[in-house]
């Protein structure tokens, strides 16, 4: 995925956002300002609302990329560096160079997201209750309770431990660990992931026929959430696949022809009248396809 607008870097990381994030702005904007601001906060007008809507996706974006920013960082400690992070239309992609090459290091890079957002719910959560103790307004309380309840739901949601999902890859790590073999891990992680996106795409539907919008979201993201484990599942089972492959004899080609072995001892047939007696040590061998001669 390709960034439509760079918004600078972070620790040398470039951040990025995709253009369909403002088709995903829209859609949250709207949807805060029509259904959750009239009901916490009544009786603003809807200029107030839209930009108490606005501010609070504007928190949303900028916690989903500390999110990023925390998986991207704790990679950067592993030695693994990171290519970019782009905000799109479903959250975040942190592109890492390569995998970790521990189970450790999988668990810290995975774990590091989640930490962050529990983080910032817990501080969105203590701004909530300073904005109602203060009496700073129903408009300013329901954007940061938005944003404390938000963070909650991106750790929590996260931590579903389904591949590509922060919990499945928690999970992968785990399974790595115990097993000792990570493309299994990843298969049984990925398995999950399918059966997760499978569920959000009927609970989707659900939502669409009793008339929530949301259930468009719902749909998409298990779409993306089952498109994606069945992508890794593929790869994971590969890489298994050529692990478990006894290596193939390649083929020889030497110049002059191949001499064949005689037994020690011995000549591989008479010799003609006159010539040298057999030297058994005077033949090519082939080792790793490189001839040696001595
Ligand atoms: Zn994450």
């Amino acid at each position: 995925m390709r960034d439509s607008l760079r918004l600078g870097r972070v620790s040398g990381i470039p951040i990025g956002v995709h253009w369909s994030l403002l088709g995903f702005g829209l859609f949250a904007i709207v949807n805060l300002a029509v259904s959750l601001y009239p009901v916490f906060a009544p009786g603003s007008g809807t200029i107030a609302y839209l930009t108490a809507a606005t501010l609070g996706v504007i928190g949303l974006f900028a916690s989903i990329l500390l999110h990023e920013l925390g998986h991207s960082l704790v990679a950067q400690r592993e030695d693994i560096s990171v290519d970019g992070i782009t905000l799109w239309l479903l959250g975040g992609v942190a592109r890492l160079d390569r995998e970790p090459d521990s189970p450790g290091a999988a668990f810290r890079v995975a774990a590091a997201g989640p930490a962050v957002s529990v983080v910032l719910a817990v501080m969105a959560g203590l701004a909530t209750y300073g904005v109602y103790a203060l009496g700073f307004g129903d408009l300013l309380f329901v954007t940061v309770g938005y944003l404390a309840l938000a963070n909650a739901s991106l750790a929590l949601f996260n931590l579903l431990p389904a591949l590509p999902l922060d919990g499945g890859r928690i999970l992968q790590s785990w399974l790595w660990h115990r097993n000792g073999n990570r493309h299994r891990a990843t298969i049984s992680a990925a398995r999950l992931g399918r059966l997760l996106g499978g569920i959000a795409i009927v609970v989707g539907l659900f939502e669409l026929f009793s008339g929530s919008s949301t259930g468009i979201w719902t749909m998409m993201l298990g779409w993306f959430v089952r498109r994606s484990a069945t992508a890794e599942r593929r790869h994971a089972r590969r890489r298994l696949r050529a692990e478990q492959r006894p290596p193939r004899p390649r083929p020889v080609w030497l110049w002059p022809p191949h001499v064949p072995i005689p037994p020690p001892g011995s000549a591989p047939f008479p010799p003609p009248p006159g010539a040298a007696p057999f030297r058994p040590g005077a033949v090519v061998l082939e080792v790793d396809s490189w001839p040696t001669g001595n």
